[in-house]
């Protein structure tokens, strides 16, 4: 198995190779030369794997450069109850009649983002000795919230390895900052800047693939990685869940083998969705991959017309891991929906750059309705549908999760499809207490901490120990920078 670049189908890398450079040199991302199959047969008897084994599984077909002692070591690692709250990694749960949330935020840091970066630190040092490297690794984060405090655990004193965090300024929640500022680690650092996601992002990419920039890293003895879903040992763990959710499900006897599924996806940087749509290539039985936005919903109309077009107001809301106008991912998707045509790609890419706009061709337009529904909500519904949860199941959602609920609540009225349907739940209510109090109807204070204790009394779940523990930790990181100093940031705190 090889990876090419979405920008160069020339390009020809191992998985090792491409997981460690993170983005391909021409700001490519790249993808697998071909899916693996799996049988239903065989996605079956995954029901009877620990969740560990079901990615040792998955993983040796996709990274067939490593050893499957070296696999082993990675989902050893990472999938175990010391990371994870519960034994099934992803905890599957019976929301109403057919309809299940696939509770991705059991990890360190309560989010989805955990499924991924619990192993790719794993992933990339062995990928770093694979290739025979001696150069310490630099690992830039562009985050929306959860991505960056989901990599600092992951990475902290990872040997070989720094790691540096941008977030917007105003653009994550109380917790999610208070989640990052506060980190421990010796080779962590974390800086806001004055922006949006879309420009930390941008930042990022243009760091990444300067050449003179990565010139003065290796002059140094270093190398830039990425921990965001633009490398493909961020994405490949996040098919994992959808196999082994279709495993669960037939194992719990709550569908045939090979009956369809829905998966609903509250979507941001359209990672989290790209792999269910994987996983649907490799052979799980899936019907509508359904994307949700929230007022952002740049994707919605995208999906809906072929035209992806930018420019527009971008709005902070509650959901504000989903604040996202610049989707990485659809890069990849568009890559395999036009039959892997680079040059097609590097111009709707390239008139995205230049116009903030691209019109994909009427093929792809056809392709993209086959596969995808896709629908928004507000930050108005997203409160009523968390209210509308709680009341009708006693079930506490956070509020990226309600936007998927809501959508898929619209998708089901407007079509009456009854398929057994799987939403993917992203994050634990406890990473945005305020907005979910307020949806519920409850009264809090001021303090981010009085409020996860409200929210553990009408919840009944659980307080995370991992935020709990934030509350007396004394803030590390609070540097706020502007956007064009990234590079600046990055300089100073390596000491070149
Ligand atoms: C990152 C994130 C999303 C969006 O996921 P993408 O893979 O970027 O589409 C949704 N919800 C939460 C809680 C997140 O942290």
């Amino acid at each position: 198995m090889y990876y090419k670049s979405t920008r160069n189908s020339e390009v020809n890398v191992t998985s090792a190779q491409a997981i460690a450079q993170g983005i391909s040199e021409d700001g490519g991302l790249f993808v697998p030369s071909e899916l693996p199959r799996l049988t239903l047969d065989e996605i079956k008897q995954m029901g009877d794997l620990s969740y560990a084994d079901r990615a040792l599984f998955v993983f040796s077909k996709f990274l067939t450069d490593f050893t499957g002692a070296e696999i082993k070591y990675c989902v050893d690692g990472a999938y175990n109850t010391k990371n994870f709250d519960t034994e099934n990694i992803a905890e599957l749960s019976h929301l109403f009649d057919g309809t299940y949330m696939l509770e991705l935020w059991h990890g360190p840091t309560c989010a989805f983002k955990d499924m991924a970066l619990q192993i790719l630190p794993y992933l990339l040092t062995t990928s770093v000795k694979k290739i025979g490297t001696d150069k310490k690794v630099v690992i830039l984060v562009a985050t929306s919230g959860d991505t960056g405090k989901a990599a600092l655990e992951g990475f902290k004193d990872v040997e070989g390895t720094s790691i540096l965090v941008f977030y917007p300024e105003d653009g994550v929640s109380a917790m999610q900052k208070k989640q990052m500022t506060t980190q421990d680690g010796a080779n962590v650092g974390v800086c806001a800047i004055k922006g949006n996601f879309d420009d930390a992002q941008n930042g990022v990419k243009a760091i990444f693939t300067d050449p003179a920039t990565g010139k003065e890293l290796a002059d140094n003895g270093l190398m830039f990685s990425s921990a965001n879903s633009i490398n493909w040992g961020r994405l490949a763990p996040q098919i994992i869940y959808y196999v082994s959710t279709y495993a669960q499900l037939i194992k719990e006897q709550q569908i045939d083998v090979g009956e369809p599924i829905n998966i609903v996806v509250p979507t941001g940087n359209f990672g989290n969705i790209l792999a269910g749509y994987y996983a649907k290539k490799m052979g799980v039985p899936v019907n509508k991959l359904i994307c949700a936005s929230n007022a952002n919903n740049v994707l919605t109309d995208f999906i809906n017309t072929g035209v992806y077009d930018r420019n527009r107001a971008f709005h902070t809301t509650i959901s504000p891991s989903m604040d996202i106008l610049i989707s990485s991912n659809l890069e990849r998707l568009l890559y395999h929906l036009s039959g892997e045509n680079d040059a097609q790609i590097r111009e709707w890419f390239g008139a995205l750059a230049k116009e903030g706009r691209y019109e994909v061709s009427d093929d792809v337009k056809k392709a993209l309705s086959e596969e995808f529904c896709a629908g928004f909500c507000d930050d108005e519904q997203t409160k009523a549908t968390i209210k509308e949860i709680y009341d009708k199941y006693s079930y506490t959602c956070d509020t990226h999760t309600a936007v998927a609920v809501k959508v898929y609540e619209d998708y089901k009225k407007a079509t009456g499809d009854d398929t057994v349907t799987v939403i993917a739940s992203t994050a634990s209510p406890y990473k945005f207490s305020g907005s979910v109090l307020s949806a519920i109807g409850v009264e809090a204070g001021e303090d981010e901490f009085d409020k996860v204790d409200k929210l553990a009394e009408v919840s009944k779940l659980p307080i995370p120990a991992s935020l709990a523990e934030l509350k007396d930790k004394a803030v590390r990181f609070n540097e706020t920078i502007d956007k064009a100093d990234m590079k600046k940031f990055i300089f100073k705190t390596l000491g070149i």
